[in-house]
């Protein structure tokens, strides 16, 4: 059941006064709405792209039945009465070419990937044959269609070899060229604006001040917005005021499709993005039931969307693998925006769960018994970003209920967000 279908205020869904995980994401996911224009690429350009129509193949793969094996091309019938077999070459074919009609009593020397002569109906591989001046002796007694691949086995022609929405991969890439396909129709790129927000963030490569702290929020994002192959409006630092908040979302909202920022949605004085979006546009504010986290914020500028995110470095990480990311992909047209989570073995106690959700930056390995086995960073804080460096995953625990040693719990690894 969606926020939107509930009725559900965002601001107090539940009877904790918080939405849930779940909800907070159908609540995103309803309102990826943005419908990008497509453009053809070239395969090297496609990599990361979410394909926008679905694709056909125009030929059979392979074109015709090959040899999958370096030998001879034989026909069985040849073999009727077993034991080895002295046959001449009458010629010889490497890949690339087509052989001749192969004449019964005979073989022809055949390489990997070379199309099977009419008239022969098994290959036998060299390493059972021994040469004899032009003839060949066949060690072995060969079947009906041994180490012949068959025309169309990988694929027919007409067969859907891609879905649109799907993201495109290295051997997607490899699948449309192996059909023929030079370019792929994929939707333009989203040109995502991030910027932070905090009087006391100094950019990296300068001196600290009293009180200061680096901005590493800026950084964290530009890669995770990187990772889902969009194209960065990177606005910097915005100091904690009203004016500079807004100029920096007006700036935002003229050039970009989506605004993700980080920080200033709390409810202190000093937290002006939730003001200024209101001025300029609408916006919901979220408690969400999970730690790291909280405090999150969708809104719209126009018709810009917009997520704002908490502004602890660990919270920023977490959040946007869970909310932004899919959202991002949903709005970029891809079809598969969750990632898959496994369930892995704890090698750890969790005896006092909290009200709400956590999310774990974890470490799993397969022990010597080969069970996957899940360990958390021994500081869990919501700035400790140490704890995301030493992960290879996050550990979903439920709240109110305690984990032990031995109990499976659900992981998402890191490559699922990233890959
Ligand atoms: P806020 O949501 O703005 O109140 O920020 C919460 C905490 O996150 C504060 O301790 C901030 O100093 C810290 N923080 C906010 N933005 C950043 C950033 N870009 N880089 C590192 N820490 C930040
Ligand atoms: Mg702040």
């Amino acid at each position: 059941m969606s926020p939107e279908s509930a009725n559900i205020d965002p601001c107090c869904s539940s009877s904790s006064n918080m939405l849930s995980v779940e909800e907070a994401i159908e609540y995103l996911l309803s309102r990826a709405d943005i419908k990008l224009e497509s453009e053809s690429v070239g395969l090297k350009q496609a990599l990361g792209r979410v394909l926008a129509k679905d694709q056909s193949s125009p030929v059979f793969v392979p074109p015709a039945d090959n040899s999958a094996m370096d030998g001879y091309a034989v026909n069985t019938k040849d073999f009727a009465s077993g034991g080895d077999k002295r046959l001449p070459v009458t010629q010889r074919i490497p890949a690339g070419t087509r052989g001749k009609m192969l004449v019964p009593g005979t073989a022809a020397r055949i390489f990997t990937g070379a199309p099977v002569p009419d008239g022969a109906d098994a290959i036998v591989m060299q390493e059972l044959t021994e040469k004899d001046g032009d003839c060949v002796i066949v060690k072995a007694t060969p079947r009906k269609g041994d180490h012949i691949r068959k025309s169309g086995e990988d694929i027919c022609a007409g067969d859907r070899i891609l879905s649109a929405g799907q993201k495109l991969r290295p051997q997607e890439l490899g699948l449309a060229a192996s059909v023929g396909i030079g370019e792929l129709p994929v939707y333009r790129k989203l040109k995502i604006a991030i910027f932070s927000t905090g009087d006391e963030l100094v950019t990296p490569g300068n001196p600290l001040g009293e009180g200061q702290i680096y901005n590493s929020n800026l950084y964290t994002l530009t890669g995770m917005v990187q990772a889902l192959n969009c194209d960065i409006i990177d606005l910097g630092t915005v100091p904690d005021n009203l004016d500079s908040t807004k100029k920096v979302l007006q700036e935002a909202q003229a050039s970009a499709d989506i605004i993700v920022t980080s920080g200033g949605v709390s409810v202190g004085e000093e937290d002006y993005v939730k003001a200024a979006i209101e001025e300029l546009g609408s916006l919901d504010m979220w408690r969400v039931a999970m730690k790291p986290g909280k405090p999150l914020a969708f809104g719209r500028i126009g018709d810009t969307p917009f997520i704002g995110l908490p502004g602890n470095p660990v919270s920023v990480f977490v959040t946007f693998c869970l909310f932004a990311r899919p959202y991002i992909l949903k709005c970029q047209g891809a079809n598969n925006v969750l990632p898959n989570r496994y369930a892995v073995k704890a090698d750890f106690d969790w005896h006092k769960p909290g009200p709400r959700r956590e999310f774990l930056r974890a470490f799993v390995e397969l022990d010597n018994l080969g069970n996957t086995r899940a360990s958390i960073y021994s500081h869990q804080g919501s700035g400790v970003l140490s704890s995301a460096v030493w992960a290879n995953g996050i550990v979903e625990i439920s709240n109110k209920k305690p984990v032990n040693v031995g109990d499976m719990v659900s992981f998402i690894p890191f490559t699922e967000i990233f890959a």
